[in-house]
């Protein structure tokens, strides 16, 4: 069992990594918004996420509950589409679980983002299996008190299971069947966010 703590420099590295990744992949995040929703999600994300690491910069948090807080905030402020709110909530309320504390376990960190995905799904009103972010958001958490990259295949296992799914929540639902045979966006930066939480871990 890992007896291993995470601080707020660690949260800072793990948000540094989600803005790197987004940087890097926003256009193919774009190419699959475009395919069942309106070609944004990748100009989103990397909006949202640059303001968040400009601002830990800037004025980097005392501890990883209020690095989380903060950057939620930020995606909720910056972010028009959907998934800003949406991300925004995820990470406020996981830092909002987290509390004061300077250092939290992995075990924390599961709760605390569990807290999180559940806040997801009453914001949104989607369950797994509607094909959206939730749908590698619920089982990375879950697979997260197991270990870090147990969260990352999961949510990569989830993202890819979005592919023969009918759309029911969200941009991709207007299309109907015809949203069936593609990868939800959200789902798969959803991806990032777990690859960047076992790179940020990783140390
Ligand atoms: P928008 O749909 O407003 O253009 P984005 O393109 O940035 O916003 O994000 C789209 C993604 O947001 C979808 O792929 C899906 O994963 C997620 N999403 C949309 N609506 C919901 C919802 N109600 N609940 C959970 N996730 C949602
Ligand atoms: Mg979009």
């Amino acid at each position: 069992m890992s007896t291993e703590t995470y601080g707020a420099a660690f949260a800072v590295r793990w948000m540094d990594g989600v803005a790197a990744a987004v940087e890097r992949e926003a256009g193919r995040l774009t190419d699959l918004d475009a395919a069942i929703g309106d070609a944004d999600h990748g100009a989103n994300l990397k909006r949202g996420f640059a303001a968040v690491a400009e601002a830990l910069a800037k004025e980097p948090p005392a501890t990883p509950g209020a690095v989380l807080v903060t950057a939620g905030g930020l995606l909720i402020a910056t972010v028009g589409g959907a998934s800003g709110p949406l991300y925004g909530t995820l990470l406020r309320r996981a830092g909002k679980a987290l509390g004061e504390a300077g250092e939290v376990s992995r075990a924390e960190l599961a709760d605390a983002l569990a807290a999180g995905v559940a806040a997801v799904g009453r914001l949104g009103g989607a369950v797994p299996g509607d094909k959206t972010m939730l749908d590698a958001l619920t089982p990375a958490v879950e697979a997260l008190r197991e270990s870090f990259a147990a969260a990352r295949s999961a949510a990569e296992a989830g993202a890819l299971a979005t592919v023969p799914l009918r759309a029911r929540k969200g941009r991709a639902s207007y299309l109907g069947e015809r949203s069936v045979g593609h990868r939800d966006p959200g789902a798969t930066s959803s991806v990032l966010l777990f690859a960047a939480l076992e790179e940020a871990a990783a140390g």
